[in-house]
Parts: C-alpha cells; sequence; structure tokens
C-alpha cells in the first residue's frame, strides 16, 4: 500500500456582490502529481483558496427577483483592485428591490441603467440605511 495520493480539492471562490466565499458552481481542483500523503494535505489547504470570482446562488436568485443593493463605504474602499467591486468596503447592508422600485430611486440616470443591467448595485452605507429606514 502507498500513502501518496492525489491532491483533491473543490475550487472556492468570492461573490463580487455579498463578498462571502464560496463554491457555488465551483470546478474540482485536481493536482497533476501523486504526492505523500503530508504533502497532499498542504496542497489542498492551498487549493481550498479563494481563486475565482463568481455570483454566489443566493446572489444569482436575488437577481432574478429584483436589484440587489449592497451597501458600503466609499472611504474604505479600495478602487484599484481588479475585478471592480473585489476592493469594496461593504457595510453589511444587503437590499433587494423590485425594478419598479429601484427606477423611482433619486440616482442619475446612467447608475439606474447600470444597475437594471448589471442586477446589482454598491449605495452608500448612509443611502442603504435610509432605504430601510423608508421601508419601514
Ligand atoms: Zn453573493
Amino acid at each position: 500500500m502507498s500513502n501518496k495520493r492525489l491532491a483533491i480539492a473543490i475550487q472556492t471562490k468570492i461573490c463580487l456582490i455579498c463578498g462571502r466565499q464560496h463554491k457555488d458552481d465551483s470546478a474540482i481542483l485536481m493536482d497533476t502529481r501523486i504526492t505523500t500523503e503530508e504533502t497532499a494535505r498542504k496542497r489542498e489547504a492551498e487549493m481550498s483558496q479563494p481563486s475565482d470570482y463568481g455570483d454566489c446562488n443566493e446572489c444569482k436568485a436575488n437577481k432574478e427577483k429584483g436589484i440587489v443593493l449592497i451597501g458600503f463605504d466609499e472611504t474604505k474602499s479600495d478602487f484599484t483592485v481588479k475585478p471592480q467591486g473585489a476592493g469594496f468596503y461593504r457595510t453589511g447592508q444587503y437590499l433587494v428591490v423590485t425594478e419598479e422600485n429601484y427606477k423611482r430611486f433619486p440616482f442619475p440616470q446612467e447608475h439606474i441603467d447600470a444597475g437594471l443591467k448589471h442586477r446589482c448595485m454598491f449605495i452608500p452605507e448612509q443611502l442603504a440605511l435610509q432605504i430601510i429606514e423608508n421601508s419601514k
């Protein structure tokens, strides 16, 4: 019996909408060389680190229902991080609004159009809190 084997892990992605790490619709990653158990475990830990970006199932479902609004803090965000959204500092507000309601928000038309196209929009934390307050 050999104690050597292939390292196998499920790819972890980061959702650019909610920022959560997930394994929804992820690939199975397999090492190309048979290694010792110890090395295989190390490789599996490395391979389990987030290696891609993609919407999680929950955000995908919410984008079907409406426009997802994510509260963020501009001053704590890093806009240079690619892809866009990866460096946004999320402040914890997560709202799903209908298209009809979204079109009534006091945003510039280009923001309305972008939100309708991408089905999500990052909005300042204060605005997110205000929308939550107004919906009570
Ligand atoms: Zn998500």
